[in-house]
């Protein structure tokens, strides 16, 4: 499971973005969850993906306490769960042809072997083209980056995924394939899977469950 226990987490001074939320995720579900913009949903989607230290409360992964945040995680706790952000372009280092930024998480857990096999099986399976995978972040589109993002995600093969907005800068067809690869991975590893929006329709469609951000703050759904 993945536990979000009275959650408070905020950026500096002022009131914090999250207060006292509680969200709990089981193992192979996934939970959408819905809410306004500047709620407070990426912060929450953060600590849930062991990047944002929270001022108080616990996130507790598969029944381990999380106690160091970021790249002081310890690797069995960050590689459990990958992300995916918004804005591609934010996300990718501008750097990296796509086939280096899918590979990325492998070459940083001693795993450079498994590179040749797994990055262009997940390239197929994201709908990139050889051809792509050498171009660099500005020469290719929001959606293909978006793409490598997602593939880059599933790379490490995480327990847990966390898609906060993923498709909200696609086009239709490319957010109903991105889901499709969500879900063709969720279907073959039983990960579970939060999926942050303001979307209802896509949410509701695409999760076993939905909760609205108003029904969190002091209470475990
Ligand atoms: P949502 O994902 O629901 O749009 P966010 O978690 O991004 O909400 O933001 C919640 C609040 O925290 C907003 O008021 C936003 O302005 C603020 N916030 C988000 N990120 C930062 C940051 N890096 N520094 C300061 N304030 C931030």
């Amino acid at each position: 499971m993945l536990e979000l226990r009275s959650i408070t987490a905020g950026h500096g001074r002022g009131t914090p973005a999250v207060r006292d939320v509680s969200l709990t995720l089981e193992p192979g579900t996934s939970t959408g969850l819905l809410g306004p913009s500047g709620c407070g949903k990426s912060t929450l989607a953060r600590v849930a993906a062991l990047l944002h230290r929270p001022d108080r409360g616990t996130l507790v992964l598969d029944g381990t306490p999380v106690t160091r945040w970021r790249h002081r995680a310890p690797r069995e706790q960050r590689t459990a769960v990958g992300v995916v952000f918004q804005q591609p372009r934010l996300a990718a280092d501008p750097r990296l042809p796509l086939h280096d930024l899918i590979a990325e998480p492998l070459r940083a857990c001693g795993r450079r072997p498994e590179v040749r096999t797994r990055v262009p099986e997940l390239a197929g399976r994201v709908g990139l083209g050889a051809d792509l995978l050498g171009r660099r972040p500005h020469e290719v589109s929001d959606g293909q980056l978006q793409r490598a993002c997602l593939a880059r995600a599933l790379v490490l093969r995480p327990r847990w995924l966390v898609c906060d907005e993923m498709t909200a800068m696609l086009d239709a067809s490319t957010a109903a394939a991105l889901v499709g690869v969500v879900e063709e991975y969720r279907a073959d590893t039983g990960a579970g899977l939060l999926a942050v929006g303001h979307d209802p329709v896509l949410l509701e469609r695409w999760c076993d469950r939905t909760v609205h951000w108003s029904e969190l703050a002091g209470r475990t759904p």
